[in-house]
């Protein structure tokens, strides 16, 4: 059937994401920023790096932070300061981004998937069904901005021995009971990606750490596993931040409260807006667990007929995503991964993000939600 509307006729257009709007909110900041390090000639491991590690660590409450080339590497490196090699295992979630699962990989350890809740993440329960002798590390991935029931993911490695290394690349400042994300296990990861909550402009990643020996051991491997006074302690990998992205970054983090106060305010409306209609279900919104503070990287919602929403949506000028091309981990043919997953299964069908930056305007949101509403009214 060919579309009523022609795109051009929407009234608005929400596209998913503004790439150039991020370097317009601040521009001459950036510019002079930029303009200062270039200047000073200071590209790789200099001041502006070491003060927006103190800054990160200050901010999120933990004992040293770290800044990396990119997400994939804070949990590389993050997995090797576990101990894993070959012949490990780590459990991961089946709704999860592929680094997850290549961190695992690139330590020439095995990758093993199980499946997730209601709330997307890791389903505790068949985590324990997938230990087994070999398992050495749970990987909880925070998903969306917000984490996992953290006392039962501590619970089980407890019970097993395992140690733990989040993927809290999507939650850079949620809590779990006041301990933020990627404090959990030996240490957490962050993505800089320009989508993601805190964003420089290329790649960029961190780690947090609640312990020094950990993030000494770090901070070497991450440079060749070069010391202070340029002796090589181990291997180690070309792993570091861009000195200009780490400048770009304690900009942003200085604006960082406020992204963050908008995309719960963007949450909320969403959900009051999207509450009821049949064939939708939604994130809990701010403020109502107790337990959470979800920063909202994402609006991850279930739709009935998600496919042909999508293409409605489209229509009307929207974009949308399903993460990770709409496949879980196990479901990527290319990877050869098999797991017992049948709620991530059911949700590969059904799950989509809508629009939700701290660009985005009230009238936005509210015009998302009339157009889903139109939708399902059919
Ligand atoms: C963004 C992301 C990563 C890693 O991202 P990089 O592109 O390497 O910075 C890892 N896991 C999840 C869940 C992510 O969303």
């Amino acid at each position: 059937m060919r579309p009523i509307f022609a795109a051009s006729q929407a009234t608005r257009t929400v596209p998913f994401f503004d790439y150039p709007g991020l370097f317009q909110e601040h521009r001459e900041e950036y510019m002079a920023t930029v303009e200062d390090v270039f200047t000073r000639g200071a590209y790789i491991l200099q001041r502006d790096l070491e003060d927006f590690e103190r800054e990160i660590a200050e901010y999120l409450g933990v004992t040293a932070a770290l800044g990396v080339a990119d997400g994939t590497m804070a949990l590389t490196i993050a997995l090797k300061m576990a101990g894993v090699g070959a012949g490990d295992e780590v459990i991961v979630p089946a709704h999860t981004f592929v680094a997850s699962a290549g961190a695992v990989n690139a330590c020439g350890a095995v990758p093993v998937v199980c499946d997730v809740g209601a709330d997307h993440m890791i389903d505790v329960e068949s985590a324990g069904r997938c230990v087994t002798p070999a398992t050495r590390v749970l990987m909880p991935v925070q998903l969306n901005g917000t984490t996992a029931d953290m006392d039962a993911v501590e619970d089980l490695a407890r019970a097993h021995g395992l140690q733990i290394v989040e993927d809290s690349c999507q939650a850079f400042g949620a809590r779990f009971k006041d301990r933020p994300a990627g404090s959990f296990g030996i240490a957490g990861s962050f993505s800089f990606y320009p989508a993601k909550t805190l964003g420089c402009f290329g790649d960029g990643g961190g780690m947090i750490f609640n312990d020094q020996g950990t993030a000494d051991r770090a901070r070497a491997f991450r440079d060749h596993g070069r010391l202070a006074g340029g002796e090589i302690c181990s291997f180690g990998v070309n792993g570091r931040m861009d000195n200009v992205q780490a400048a770009i970054l304690r900009i942003k983090l200085r604006h960082y409260n406020e992204t963050v106060a908008r995309r719960r305010r963007l949450a909320g409306l969403y959900h009051g807006l999207l509450e009821g209609v049949e064939g939708l279900a939604l994130p809990t919104p701010p403020g109502a667990d107790p337990h959470r503070f979800d920063i909202f990287q994402n609006y991850e919602v279930r739709a009935s007929r998600r496919d042909d929403l999508r293409d409605f949506l489209d229509r009307q000028g929207i974009g949308t995503i399903c993460q990770w091309g709409g496949k879980m981990l196990h479901q990527h043919r290319g990877l050869g991964l098999r797991a017992d997953a049948p709620f991530a299964d059911k949700l590969s069908a059904s799950f989509l993000l809508l629009p939700l930056h701290h660009l985005l305007m009230d009238e936005d949101v509210e015009y998302v939600c009339d157009q889903i509403k139109t939708f399902y009214r059919k």
